[in-house]
């Protein structure tokens, strides 16, 4: 079974959108791997960029690259369910690759900030589920985000203030997780996954079961 020995759930059911915000250097990406890592049903969407691939990048793992012209149709067609110009180059989130995979029982993380929450959460109301994650304090965020590879004063105080912008919007969304112990961060997280899975909507098989348990089928 691929969720390594979770109980299974009854019946079909329709994959959801997992969307993570956070304050840069709170976790976000951690936990995101922690959790592709144990769920092989749960992927990260893949967004679409202008922008060229770095070293090490491959097309359709880390973006679908485009040309500009490329991009342009794809937003005039409504491909894309949220898209932004960012730094001179064109992002966005395509629709079908999530629909799709939706509709197939598996579920999408996605890894945005609170404008691509709420861009995402306004296309498609029912299968969001928003986390955002936060530092347990200013303290740990900023030790954080120096410890990361490539740090340098200056950047850390850029995004500590970038950060305090973020955390003012954690009220648009369904949880919060503090990432305080890592491990107890990802159980919270977990949690959330699971129980969200077990929401009617999500659930297809229920009309046909109801409909048995009352002879009607
Ligand atoms: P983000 O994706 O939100 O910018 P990262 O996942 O890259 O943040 O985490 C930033 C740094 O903090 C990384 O070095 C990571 O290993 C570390 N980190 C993440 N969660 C914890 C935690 N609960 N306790 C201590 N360090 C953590
Ligand atoms: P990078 O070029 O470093 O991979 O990403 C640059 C910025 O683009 C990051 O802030 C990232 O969050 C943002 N970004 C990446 N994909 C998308 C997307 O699909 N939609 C939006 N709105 N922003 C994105």
């Amino acid at each position: 079974m691929s969720n390594s020995g979770h109980p299974k759930d009854h019946g079909r059911r329709r994959g959801l959108m997992l969307v993570l915000s956070s304050p840069s250097g709170a976790g976000k990406t951690t936990l995101s791997k922690m959790l592709l890592e144990e769920f092989t049903d749960v992927k990260l969407s893949v967004s679409a960029t202008t922008r060229p691939p770095r070293p090490g990048e491959t097309d359709g793992k880390d973006y679908h690259f485009r040309t500009p012209d490329q991009f342009k149709d794809m937003i005039a067609r409504g491909e894309f369910l949220e898209w932004a110009f960012v730094f001179d180059k064109y992002y966005g989130t395509p629709k079908a690759d999530t629909v799709a995979r939706l509709e197939a029982g598996e579920d999408v993380l996605f890894d945005v900030d609170w404008q691509g929450a709420d861009a995402l959460h306004d296309q498609m109301p029912n299968d969001v589920v928003s986390v955002f994650i936060l530092p347990p304090s200013i303290d740990a965020l900023k030790a954080r985000l120096a410890g990361r590879a490539g740090s340098t004063d200056q950047l850390v105080a850029r995004r500590m203030e970038d950060a305090k912008r973020e955390i003012m919007h954690w009220r648009r969304y369904d949880y919060v997780v503090v990432n305080d112990e890592l491990k107890a961060a990802y159980q919270r997280l977990k949690r959330i996954l699971l129980v969200e899975r077990l929401k009617r909507l999500r659930q297809l098989d229920l009309e046909d079961h109801v409909r048995m348990l009352l002879g009607e089928g």
